[in-house]
């Protein structure tokens, strides 16, 4: 039997709703290209936040790839080390990103409640499980430069029993809280032994559906300064010297004065910078810039037990951070027939795919992930994992260069802007990201940040 990419996240959301495609030439102050929660956020924040048109242009229709694809973790970390981030931009900065986080958690309940969906975001415990002194020392290094330059956010338990106890640092000592090893197992729900947990806030929700609702909510509000074109892939964007900017579909085309690429990198487009003499080789190395990840998902209905979304970091001896494997759970509470039941999604696996070798989610067949995680669901976890999962589905993730989504400028053609590279997590960065387009358009300066595009 074939694959078939099926994401209960699309099917949560109406089917019928669609948008124009680009017909006819348009004008509009800004374009935002891609319609994820990305490009949704930045059109919902510069049309709040400035008084400047916008006309988000869709290649398919809105929410549909990694938006409609995803785990739905409202997370509050990078996938990158902090002590990395640190390293390489200084503590000040790494805490300004990790504070801008912070900002696009509130940045993104703001607009739920704008859109009366705030119920949407269902809050739940955080938790990850790490079995090595070497992956705790990781945690324990990021923790201490994180609650030395800015504030506690996580607690890290360790087993009170735990035969490298000796070996934990004594600057560390203070972070930690030693509890018995029943207390790690009960909260990661496992019947593995983990002698590391850490904890954090997190929360649930559907992308897709917030990003179906904030369009309706932006067409309703915004009517004269809002237009959306689904079915319109961007096949070119050109800067011009002492002219409007165009956006072009097909034969069709905006112009504009800045674009926001909202693309996740992978675009399939020509960037033409007229003032600019080597606009053609940085046309090729931009697409090179994003690389991606298919990551693939399943999702089972249990018995019903507390709500939490949990990672396990199973392998004792990471290469670095970017090959290392863990799965991701997130149980939530449904009813069905009437009664309560979880809700249990998992992911983990996930394969590289080179920018030259397209991704086609509907042929893409991944039988050895769905091994792989029914092989982590029998070992690791106590429900009772079903013969054929409910959803299975596959997304694709794009990495940046610099393992950090890219927020802004581009620095050499100041009227392409990006909000993109999910790197793993995106969604709380997508609301980030649209909002401080938004405040630099409107004035707004910033310093100097993790975010900007290199
Ligand atoms: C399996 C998986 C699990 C994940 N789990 C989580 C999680 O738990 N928590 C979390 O925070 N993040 C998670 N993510 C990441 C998260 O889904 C993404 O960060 C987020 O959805 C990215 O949104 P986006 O709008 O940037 O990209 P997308 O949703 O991919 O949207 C980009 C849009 O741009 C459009 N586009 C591309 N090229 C063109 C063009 N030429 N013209 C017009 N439009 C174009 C595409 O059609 C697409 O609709 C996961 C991702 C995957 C794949």
């Amino acid at each position: 039997m074939s694959f078939t990419n099926h994401s209960p996240w699309i099917e949560q959301i109406d089917q019928t709703i669609e948008f124009p495609s680009l017909q006819s030439n348009k004008r509009s102050e800004v374009v935002v290209v891609g319609g994820g929660i990305s490009g949704i956020s930045t059109a919902f924040q510069i049309l709040t936040h400035t008084e400047l048109s916008v006309s988000l242009i869709e290649a398919k229709k809105i929410a549909r790839w990694a938006t409609g694809h995803n785990a739905g973790q409202v997370v509050l970390y990078f996938e990158k080390p902090f002590q990395e981030i640190v390293r390489e931009y200084g503590l000040e900065k790494a805490i300004d990103g990790q504070k801008a986080l912070f900002r696009g958690f509130d940045i993104l309940q703001e607009m739920m409640e704008k859109v009366d969906i705030l119920e949407h975001l269902e809050m739940c415990e955080g938790f990850m499980g790490v079995r090595s002194m070497h992956q705790l020392s990781l945690h324990l290094e990021n923790k201490y430069l994180r609650d030395t330059g800015w504030a506690q956010f996580d607690a890290l338990f360790v087993d009170q029993n735990w035969e490298y106890r000796a070996d934990i640092p004594a600057r560390f000592q203070d972070l930690i809280t030693f509890v018995d090893a029943a207390y790690i197992s009960e909260k990661l729900q496992t019947k593995e032994y983990f002698p590391v947990l850490l904890t954090s806030k997190k929360a649930c929700t559907n992308s897709a559906f917030f990003c179906q609702k904030a369009v309706q909510y932006l067409l309703a509000e915004f009517p004269h300064r809002f237009n959306i074109y689904e079915n319109s892939p961007v096949t070119e964007i050109r800067f011009c010297p002492d002219a409007d900017n165009q956006v072009w579909s097909g034969s069709s085309k905006i112009d504009t004065q800045d674009v926001i690429l909202c693309t996740n990198g992978f675009e399939h487009f020509h960037i033409v910078d007229l003032c600019n003499p080597d606009s053609r080789e940085r046309d090729r190395e931009f697409h090179k810039n994003v690389h991606g990840l298919v990551g693939y998902m399943a999702w089972f209905y249990a018995d019903h037990g507390r709500p939490s979304a949990i990672s396990y970091y199973p392998d004792p001896a990471p290469i670095d951070w970017q090959s290392e494997q863990y799965f991701y759970v997130t149980r939530r509470t449904t009813v069905v027939d009437d009664s309560k039941k979880s809700l249990v999604c998992v992911g983990g696996p996930d394969s590289l795919v080179p920018h030259d070798v397209p991704y086609d989610e509907t042929t893409h067949d991944p039988k050895e992930a769905y091994q792989e995680i029914r092989t982590f669901l029998k070992q690791y976890r106590t429900e009772k994992i079903p013969k054929e999962f409910d959803y299975k589905w596959h997304g694709l993730m794009g990495y940046t260069h610099t393992g950090i989504r890219y927020i802004g400028q581009d620095p050499n053609t100041h009227h392409l802007w990006y909000n993109l590279g999910c790197n793993g997590v995106g969604i709380v960065w997508s609301a980030y990201g649209g909002w401080k387009i938004a405040k630099i358009l409107s004035g707004t300066s910033f310093a100097a940040s993790i975010f900007d595009p290199r």
